[in-house]
């Protein structure tokens, strides 16, 4: 077997030289999106500087250049996944893209009222959501496979749910939350016993195991370039050619036709009859540029690397005290969903990014996995071949100090918040909230050098906010577009000034509302709008920092603030 050098592996991503927060970069959510190495970027840039031309358009030199490049990446795919033909691979702009295709082209001909449609409850809302539509629009069914006690669609009960009925059975490889390979070629003997297709999203399979899809006779099977080291705006269909020769075409356009009159179209050979308008050229190759850097690794040393790097994650994360592991057992590829007993997910993912460790909390996508497994959401740490097992230490070391509680014992000593304080309430006044004021944030934050102290700032405040009673948590006063809950409620004084109180489930939230709520109570509605919000988010040098989601949520806030303002109704 070739021999693989982490050292060497490492070196070829120049993103990971990159400090973040002031701390280098520990990027451990590979499952969202993996970083790329020098060659993809390299191809990138090259195709444009020497090849740019569209493809099997133009009869010059360059067209023929770049439609050679672009074909042969083709090839390598069709090789990479052993397909019967090139005429298997359909280009598109990711696995979203691929399981739309089948679901309006396949789906939309084909099924019929009462047909079902199998999903599983690990599924992405990528194979969910596509299928929930043509269901809608044929008066087909969705029926869902149950999962055993280790996250995996349960084969005990595969013939529940897949009958007679069954038209197509759509499956992930490998969830993206669970990380563990389900029974594949069980489910599809199942398939084919009753006639159904069979439809496999490989996302996140595709970069940790071999993939062949004659092996799995499967009939369709999807993945997207970014999640193998190549790039964004890529991805690939793999479809059976007799069945791709039954489907009508999905978009319609130049290039997926033969001859267009008026009065008739006829359709292009596979599997251009499904890429109609210019593709993504230069992704495209840059996909077989990907490809080829992997194969060059060597498949089976980059895999047994990894394959120790998951079983030593997963000792030391088991090593952590009150860490909850989504399902229980050991996952089949480096992908670790878990929640920190009496920590919110998401002041988990903040505290470790800044120390800059990047991972995702939330439900991933994948909602109904949440609600199945009864829970809100998670902490994902999903690494890839050029993590290395420094990085599992110090992020360990992260979450047992989150788990110790340094933050609560250190905050009495060294908080600058004492001046947080409940403000009278009075008869008129039925808020009661933090006073503090636009000084006072402003002074804690001129003390806090780099983003891990205003980090802590933010958690501290979060930690003393005034929380709202349940009573004021209601459907009005909900904030929509932060990534946790959150609400907002207010009261306007006989002065006409305003007064706010706001809270959320999530600590780092609390310490945003309080800073925002700082600068706009006790103002009146003229002040308020002469109040230059971004100026003061700026001077805290919490818009730089904070990710745009997270922005997202503070400008959710923001929103929700003029809009209780212009209805008055606080
Ligand atoms: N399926 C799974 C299992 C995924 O993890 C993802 C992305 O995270 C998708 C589908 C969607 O992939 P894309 O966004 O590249 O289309």
């Amino acid at each position: 077997m070739q021999q693989f050098s982490i050292t060497d592996f490492r070196q070829q991503f120049p993103i990971l030289q990159s400090l973040v927060n002031g701390k280098p970069l520990i990027y451990f959510d590979n499952a969202a999106t993996t970083q790329k190495p020098m060659c993809v970027i390299e191809n990138q840039s090259d195709y444009y500087q020497h090849s740019n031309a569209n493809v099997h358009r133009a009869s010059h030199a360059l067209s023929a250049k770049a439609t050679v490049a672009y074909e042969d990446a083709r090839q390598r795919v069709k090789k990479f996944i052993n397909a019967n033909t090139e005429q298997e691979i359909i280009w598109t702009k990711g696995s979203t893209e691929s399981i739309n295709l089948v679901a309006q082209s396949w789906g939309r001909s084909t099924l019929r009222p009462n047909d079902e449609i199998v999903l599983s409850h690990s599924e992405h809302h990528a194979n969910i959501v596509p299928w929930q539509i043509v269901a809608e629009q044929t008066g087909a069914k969705i029926k869902v496979l149950p999962l055993s006690e280790t996250g995996i669609i349960d084969i005990e009960q595969l013939e529940d749910v897949i009958g007679e009925r069954t038209r197509i059975v759509c499956f992930g490889h490998i969830s993206n939350v669970i990380g563990r390979i389900n029974p594949t070629a069980e489910i599809i003997r199942v398939a084919k016993k009753y006639q159904a297709l069979t439809l496999i999203d490989g996302a996140q399979a595709i970069a940790h195991i071999d993939v062949d899809v004659m092996a799995l006779d499967c009939d369709f099977y999807v993945f997207s370039a970014h999640k193998m080291y190549g790039p964004t705006g890529v991805g690939v269909l793999y479809g059976k050619k007799a069945i791709l020769e039954q489907m009508p075409p999905y978009q319609a356009g130049g290039e997926m036709i033969k001859t267009v009159s008026f009065e008739q179209t006829s359709f292009n050979e596979l599997p251009h009859k499904f890429e109609a308008g210019t593709p993504n050229v230069a992704g495209v190759i840059a996909l077989g540029a990907s490809i080829r850097f992997l194969e060059q690794q060597g498949h089976a040393a980059l895999f047994a690397y990894e394959e120790q790097l998951r079983a030593y994650c997963f000792a030391q994360l088991s090593s952590v005290k009150d860490l909850v592991f989504i399902v229980a057992g050991e996952p089949d590829i480096p992908v670790f969903s878990f929640s920190l007993k009496g920590q919110h997910n998401h002041d988990v993912a903040a505290a470790l990014d800044s120390v800059g460790i990047a991972v995702r909390s939330g439900h991933h996508c994948a909602m109904p996995l949440m609600q199945y497994l009864q829970v809100t959401g998670c902490v994902r740490l999903s690494l890839s071949a050029y993590n290395n097992f420094q990085e599992v230490d110090f992020a360990v070391q992260q979450l047992k100090i989150l788990t110790q509680s340094v933050l609560e014992t250190c905050d009495e000593t060294s908080s600058n918040t004492s001046h947080l304080r409940l403000s009278a309430s009075n008869n008129h006044n039925p808020i009661v909230s933090n006073d503090l004021t636009v000084d006072d944030v402003l002074a804690m934050f001129a003390k806090a050098k780099g983003w891990d102290s205003k980090h802590r700032e933010i958690m501290l405040l979060g930690k003393k906010h005034v929380r709202l009673s349940v009573q004021d948590k209601t459907e009005q006063s909900i904030i929509s577009g932060c990534e946790s809950h959150a609400w907002l409620v207010c009261y306007q004084e006989t002065s006409g000034k305003f007064r706010f109180k706001g809270d959320s489930d999530a600590k780092v939230i609390r310490g945003l509302l309080a800073i925002i709520l700082a600068a706009v109570n006790n103002k009146t509605a003229a002040e308020l709008n002469a109040f230059d919000l971004d100026d003061y988010f700026s001077t805290l040098g919490l818009l730089q920092h904070l990710s745009p989601s997270r922005g997202n949520g503070l400008r959710a806030i923001v929103k929700k603030i003029e809009q209780l303002i212009a209805h008055s109704n606080c």
